[in-house]
């Protein structure tokens, strides 16, 4: 029988390394976004536990690499049973810190789940290759090994998923992690490693600290013992850490912002282009890194597409996470709540005009309407800088190439995508699309079995696939002479 947990001990846990909680003298508040209510007090963190983690993973992973493929397997299989067989604790535990509504919570705890259940299987699967050397019966065998201890740090927007989608490959390949949820959102990383202990993840396999941002990274990155940082936020926060590692020579994974362009062609079936922008923008209150950022819509179909659009918006319902019917929860914070605000100020400002919403909710607290802008141009903010809200900001255009100009013209490279029924435009568009992922006729592309990354300023490496593993192995031949 699999095991569930209400999680009421992680509420008021300390930190983790080597198996144990332990407390720190200092404490930070975790609150609830919806209603700003005190969820918990989690120890904070800074250089002494930082370091106290690193020397745990070090020390676990000479052990951890010495089980077999198949039992790595095994566990990371009941990890996966556990996290489902809990689904609705942990999504309680991540709306409650997060404030997405119920239902997306739930959704996120299967998302997040499924990356453990695919790199379970592909941990079975790290194969070499034998190549034929230049001289006589020689061979060079290529074999993969695990990079050893590497450090996840990840954002708020999907605090299961995020982790999920770096820690069970790490764990499949037989690396040992150290990990720095956010701190808005650090509850949803200690229930994870609360369930990988049930599920017989070894003591200092996963530990976690959270609190002291800097100083917590400062170690991270200067510690040789950590041989790769995973990390998934901003570019900004990104390209601090990218440099920081130059020292220290660390593989890295960086999944980063983005500005998506979603484009809808005068030949694009009108509804389900609707469908797939409601899904793509309004998920998560448009907190999501792959969410579109600017609607390119031919001159054609513009009123069309942004009537209906408008009125899809206005049955968006915004309330607390866990209200019935919500489907709009609150920004995460109040600097999250000013940028979206300054963006849709700042393009009203400059001529944009509002077809639905444009303003904070009744609600207060960091509650904003979703919005419908229309007229948007390449001046404003929204177009050059990511928006993180339920802002949908529409620009018209008239040709091909225009569009792929518009497009393009942004420092991002994250996700793009396009309604068209014209089968030769397709692969057109999608070929000259500058980013890592593009969905046609379809408003959601985020799936375990496909490599998500960027390219530009949205970041390096893929994750999830059979891509994803591979950011935690090193390569190294062997020559066989005769
Ligand atoms: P952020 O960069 O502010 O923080 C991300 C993480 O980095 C947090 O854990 C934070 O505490 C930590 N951090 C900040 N400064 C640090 C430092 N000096 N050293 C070490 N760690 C540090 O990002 P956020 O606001 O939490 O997340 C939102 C951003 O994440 C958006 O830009 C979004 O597009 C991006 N994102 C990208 C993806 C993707 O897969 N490309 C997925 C989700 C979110």
């Amino acid at each position: 029988m699999i095991q569930t947990t209400d999680f009421s001990s992680v509420l008021k846990s300390g930190y983790y390394v080597d198996g144990q909680w332990k407390e720190t003298q200092q404490h930070y508040d975790v609150t609830n976004p919806s209603t700003k209510a005190l969820v918990a007090k989690v120890a904070y963190c800074s250089t002494k536990e930082a370091k106290e983690v690193v020397d745990s993973a070090a020390k676990a992973l000479t052990a951890w690499q010495a089980i077999t493929a198949k039992e790595r397997a095994q566990r990371l299989k009941k990890w996966f049973d556990l996290i489902i067989a809990n689904q609705k604790e942990l999504a309680t535990l991540l709306v409650t810190e997060q404030g997405k509504p119920l239902a997306e919570g739930m959704g996120e705890v299967v998302y997040a789940a499924s990356f453990v259940e695919w790199f379970a299987e592909e941990a079975k699967r790290i194969y070499g290759d034998v190549i034929p050397a230049h001289k006589g019966d020689s061979r060079i065998v290529v074999i993969k090994q695990p990079v050893g201890v590497i450090a996840a740090i990840t954002p708020w927007n999907f605090p299961l998923a995020m982790l999920t989608r770096k820690i069970a490959p790490a764990l499949a390949a037989g690396c040992t992690a150290v990990i720095k949820p956010s701190e808005e959102t650090p509850l949803s990383a200690h229930a994870l490693v609360h369930l990988a202990e049930m599920a017989g993840i070894p003591a200092g396999v996963l530990n976690v600290v959270s609190g002291d941002a800097k100083a917590i990274g400062e170690v991270f990155t200067q510690d040789k013992r950590v041989r790769k940082i995973s990390f998934t936020g901003s570019t900004k926060t990104g390209k601090f850490l990218y440099q920081a590692c130059a020292n220290t020579m660390k593989k890295m994974s960086l999944e980063l912002g983005g500005n998506a362009a979603f484009i809808v062609f005068e030949d694009a079936d009108i509804d389900a282009a609707v469908e797939g922008a409601m899904a793509s923008k309004y998920r998560n209150t448009g907190q999501t890194c792959v969410c579109v950022n600017r609607f390119f819509v031919h001159d054609a179909v513009y009123e069309n597409f942004t009537q209906k659009l408008a009125a899809a918006v206005k049955k968006l319902t915004v309330g607390d996470a866990f209200s019935e019917g919500a489907t709009q929860g609150p920004l995460i914070n109040q600097m999250a709540f000013d940028k979206v605000s300054n963006h849709v100020k700042d393009a009203i400002a400059k001529g944009a005009k509002v077809l639905v919403g444009g303003k904070p909710s009744e609600l207060g607290g960091t509650f904003f309407e979703p919005t419908v802008l229309i007229d948007a141009t390449k001046e404003m903010l929204m177009s050059s800088e990511e928006t993180f809200g339920p802002i949908s900001a529409c620009y018209r255009f008239n040709s091909e190439e225009e569009v792929i100009a518009l497009a393009n013209d942004t420092d991002f490279g994250l996700s793009s995508y396009f309604y068209t029924q014209n089968l030769s435009r397709a692969w057109r568009i999608a070929e000259a699309l500058e980013c890592g992922m593009v969905a046609i006729n379809e408003g959601m592309l985020s799936t375990e079995v496909a490599p998500f990354g960027g390219i530009k300023d949205s970041g390096i490496g893929r994750e999830g696939s059979k891509y994803g593993i591979e950011e935690y192995l090193n390569i190294k031949y062997v020559l066989m002479g005769s």
